[in-house]
């Protein structure tokens, strides 16, 4: 079963209460196989439920991997991008352009700027020479130790960086790394430490409306699906997780990161074939055919930027 019914709306009793909201209100989504590393490995009979409350998706606790997964070079080994700083180079220099045209015309210049989950540090070497101060935070130790070579402050997690760095940052970003963590409002929490009263991040996540999710609801939610993503937002699951963080929403962007090919591709044959092009289709449509689904939220990364709060409680922290 991938699609369940009407009957088959209760998971697991491993769905307990909502990291994010608290309650308990979850419905069966999706059971089925999910991703497991590369495509075609699969991990079968895995749910995938919606909270009733604040709107997100999570994957059955399980089947997910925990931190220390990520703190050796185990993920990477997973989705076979090796441990070295160039592959991940290779797999992620070409992916900054989207950071970077969702900060302009925002400038970094003489800020200081913290990137949560930097892997190798792509982003943080596309506007280190802006930045006044350039915080990397990574658990995977190999990378950790790349960074700090390279003259980066580097941290395993923000709840560590904050002794040196508490209301210290007036810019982070973390890219497609709040889809991993145990808990999403408590990432945000300790990001939102990090940063200045008014501080900025702007954070990134696959997007659950992304347009293929409903053209092809078998075929893509099990390749949409994967062991290594706990959490599934839309807008407005990000938003409230984001609020919960105690951050104000200011702006959602979405970005489409393929060509229309790999729409067809997967209509056709129902597997990923990325950036492959079809020749018979012009820039052009593909330049129309990403402004139409970033337009209307159908795009397969969202961006959100939001504030941090600066209204102080009476035991003097901020809300
Ligand atoms: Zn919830």
């Amino acid at each position: 079963m991938q699609v369940p019914d009407k009957k088959m709306t209760k998971p697991a009793d491993t769905f307990v209460d909502c990291e994010i909201c608290g309650t308990q209100e979850w419905s069966l989504v999706y059971r089925g196989p999910v991703r497991d590393g590369t495509y075609g490995n699969q991990h079968d009979g895995v749910e995938v439920a919606i909270c009733g409350e604040c709107g997100v998706e999570r994957l059955e606790e399980p089947s997910c991997k925990d931190d220390a997964f990520y703190e050796s070079g185990n993920y990477r080994e997973h989705i076979d991008q090796g441990l070295e700083a160039q592959s991940y180079y290779q797999a992620h220099d070409h992916l900054q352009i989207h950071a970077l045209n969702t900060i302009y015309p925002h400038s970094l210049r003489d800020l200081t700027i913290a990137d949560i989950g930097c892997g190798a540090g792509s982003f943080l070497d596309h506007v280190r020479g802006l930045a006044k101060t350039a915080i990397a935070i990574e658990p995977a130790a190999h990378f950790r130790e790349h960074l700090s070579s390279k003259g980066y402050e580097a941290y395993p997690y923000s709840s560590v960086a904050i002794r040196d760095h508490r209301e210290s940052v007036d810019f982070a970003t973390s890219f497609q790394v709040i889809e991993h963590v145990l808990n999403p409002r408590e990432f945000l929490a300790d990001i939102r430490s990090l940063l200045k009263p008014n501080g900025t991040l702007l954070i990134s996540t696959p997007n659950r409306e992304d347009i293929l999710m409903e053209l092809l609801p078998e075929e893509f939610r099990r390749f949409f699906y994967r062991v290594v993503h706990r959490w599934y937002f839309d807008q407005r699951s990000l938003a409230r997780c984001a609020r919960e963080a105690g951050f104000i929403i200011e702006k959602t962007h979405y970005v489409h990161r393929y060509p229309m090919a790999n729409a067809l591709h997967w209509l056709r044959d129902k597997r990923p074939m990325g950036n492959t092009a079809i020749p018979s289709i012009a820039d052009t449509v593909d330049s129309f055919w990403k402004s139409y689904l970033e337009e209307h939220g159908r795009a397969d990364t969202l961006f959100m930027r939001l504030r941090s709060t600066s209204t102080l409680t009476q035991t003097g922290d901020r809300k």
